[in-house]
């Protein structure tokens, strides 16, 4: 099979910048991409797009809680390159993991509005963009195992987002079908990245050691690579009749119930 997955795409990653985003972004554009880092970063989103150093690669500052600067990523992309046949909503936060006991009401919001509110902006704007062009377009959100279960470390809100992502990706891919445009969904299990460690309070080695020990496939760390690599999948024509889905990268952790009872 070809190296170049993505001949000729043009693709934007949000939370490009940073963790599983930015090797997102360099697979993507190894893969023959044209790439657009969206993030609020702006030093981190320059710096990745730099050191791929490519013509094909750009960064554009965007919030995505703000559906105005999504919209202005979307048309940015479209000008500079052409078209958009692959969004990666992948920008989120942990916000606090709080007991629920002392829940921060103002942290829940703001993390549904990163988490739920910013993808749902993306899949609109993406989503008008290639219906208007009749572009099959491939549409991906970054959820979570914490998208399927509660998850203690991870924090209510943080949980409560992914798990409405999912139903997001869901009813999204109900409507969008009848265009060709796919939408799916990327669960990963705890990755190092500056989002996990901040939200563990774990330096990036702890992280790694932590979820091999919990982890069911034993042997191998998981990476931001295993996630780029499944977005890449999911981005590609390879995946061609699969929308609607939730691409779980947890090496079978949530396939299994390990209790005696
Ligand atoms: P990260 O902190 O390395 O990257 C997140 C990026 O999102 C950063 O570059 C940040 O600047 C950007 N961002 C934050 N708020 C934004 C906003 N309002 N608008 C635009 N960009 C914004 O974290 P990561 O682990 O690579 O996270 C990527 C995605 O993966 C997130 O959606 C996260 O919830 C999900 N995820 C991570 C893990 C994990 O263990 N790291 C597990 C499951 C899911």
């Amino acid at each position: 099979m070809s190296k170049q997955r993505l001949e000729g795409k043009v693709a934007i990653v949000t939370g490009g910048a940073s963790g599983i985003g930015a090797e997102t972004v360099r697979l993507f554009v190894e893969n023959g991409a044209f790439v657009v880092i969206a993030d609020v970063n702006d030093e981190l989103g320059l710096q990745v797009a730099t050191s791929i150093g490519l013509d094909n690669v750009s960064y554009h500052h965007c919030d995505v809680r703000d559906e105005k600067q999504v919209e202005e990523t979307v048309a940015f992309a479209v000008d500079k390159y052409g078209s958009l046949d692959i969004m990666f909503s992948n920008a989120g936060i942990g916000g606090s993991n709080s007991s629920i006991l002392d829940l921060d009401l103002n942290d829940l919001d703001n993390t549904v509005a990163v988490n739920v509110r910013g993808a749902a902006a993306c899949i609109k704007h993406a989503a008008r963009v290639m219906v208007e062009r009749k572009t099959r377009g491939s549409i991906i959100c970054t959820a979570s195992t914490a998208s399927m279960v509660g998850q203690e470390a991870a924090g209510h809100g943080y949980t409560t987002s992914k798990h409405g992502l999912l139903g997001l990706v869901r009813s999204a891919c109900g409507e969008l079908g009848a265009y060709g445009i796919r939408v799916n969904a990327i669960s990963p299990y705890v990755v190092a990245t500056p989002l996990s460690c901040g939200v563990l309070g774990l330096e990036a080695s702890e992280v790694e050691s932590a979820g091999a020990v919990d982890a069911n496939l034993q042997g191998i760390v998981l990476k931001p690579i295993h996630i780029a690599e499944a977005a890449l999948f999911l981005a590609s024509d390879q995946s061609a009749y699969i929308s609607g889905h939730n691409l779980p990268v947890d090496g079978g952790l949530l396939a299994v119930n390990r209790s005696v009872a």
